[in-house]
């Protein structure tokens, strides 16, 4: 394993069945550092977010999994893209990263939360095994704590999806994760990748291979009522994207779908096509008129800003170092209370 220790956890890739992932074992802030949600009580703005510490890892643990060697798609925001592609990891490997990011922490056997994302690299539809991976793991909690040494409270895996043109049986996933979701108290995510409202914008950034806004309405208007979480509508946004909210409110109905608005992020491939979010990490500028648009027509609105320790240790989406992404020199100790 080649480990890089960063301020909120660690980073690492490993070999695998089919070569080389790449994962993230990190620790959380809290929402009450770098999130602006009102409709949670949180309602200050992010004027910049202090690289403070993340909470014990036994109140909540972030573990990111690869779900693919590479990516099929071809987003222009990610560095993925730059990996050779050679498959789906195997549930083995989707396990085998769980199981290494937990033994990073060995003095930590208990936690509150642990949430499992489905995001480093891979677009996670195209994989059979995540599903799979995650009903194995709420329905064999006792087999996985013996096998990890670690208890966890609430398993809250998230699913994050750009919607492949080319996948037929997207739709299919997406109502299957659902249910996963609907079975065990609510406790999964679906994110769905936005971005822009913009069809030439969409078609340029996730280049050509995302469904339309309306196709993707389509396919999933017949979703059930969420239990616990809302269904989420990702917006990383850069200043120049474009946010209808009218549109998203047309597409998506509030009752059940909330929107998350993040930066961009400063990797090799954002940087190279120019892509940004001008202020987006010191002020609240940016987002100000896109939350508020989102909330006129109704929408929960949830802001993430990243710290610029998070950002400096690549936690954020669309980063991997095995496609090109830098991690700087002197990056700081780690800071996680409890350690
Ligand atoms: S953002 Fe996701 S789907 Fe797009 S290229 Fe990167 S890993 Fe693949």
């Amino acid at each position: 394993m080649k480990k890089h220790t960063i301020p909120t956890g660690f980073l690492f890739k490993d070999n695998y069945s089919r070569g080389e992932l790449e994962t993230l074992s990190i620790g959380d802030y809290g929402k009450k550092w770098n999130v602006k949600a009102d409709f949670l009580g949180y309602r200050s703005d992010l004027n910049g977010v202090p690289n403070t510490n993340c909470m014990p890892l036994s109140e909540k643990w972030v573990i990111t999994v690869s779900t693919q060697y590479g990516c099929l798609s071809k987003c222009n925001f990610c560095d993925v893209p730059n990996v050779k592609y050679s498959g789906n990891a195997s549930f083995d490997d989707l396990y085998s990263q769980l199981k290494k990011a937990i033994s990073l922490f060995p003095e930590c056997k208990y936690t509150e939360r642990l949430n499992l994302h489905y995001a480093r690299m891979g677009e996670p539809s195209w994989n059979p095994a995540v599903l799979e991976f995650t009903n194995f793991l709420f329905n064999e909690r006792k087999r996985f704590q013996d096998e990890t040494g670690l208890s966890v409270e609430v398993l809250h895996p998230v699913l994050t999806s750009m919607s492949p043109k080319k996948h037929k049986k997207w739709e299919g996933v997406i109502y299957d994760w659902v249910n996963i979701k609907n079975k065990n108290l609510g406790q999964c995510g679906l994110q769905i990748s936005i971005n822009s409202t913009d069809d030439k914008q969409r078609e340029v950034m996730f280049g050509g291979d995302a469904n339309t806004l309306e196709d993707i309405s389509k396919m999933l208007s017949g979703l059930p009522a969420p239990l616990s979480r809302k269904y989420c509508l990702n917006f990383a946004y850069s200043t120049d994207y474009i946010i209808d909210a009218e549109k998203v409110a047309k597409l998506f109905d509030p009752k059940k779908w909330m929107c998350k608005i993040t930066p961009i992020h400063n990797n090799t491939a954002c940087m190279e096509n120019g892509i940004k979010t001008v202020g987006g990490y010191e002020s609240f500028h940016p987002y100000r008129k896109p939350e508020q648009d989102l909330k006129n027509v109704g929408f929960d609105v949830l802001v993430f800003v990243p710290s610029m320790d998070e950002e400096d240790g690549l936690v954020t989406c669309g980063n991997v170092i095995l496609g090109g992404s830098k991690l700087k020199e002197s990056l700081g100790p780690q800071k996680i209370e409890g350690l």
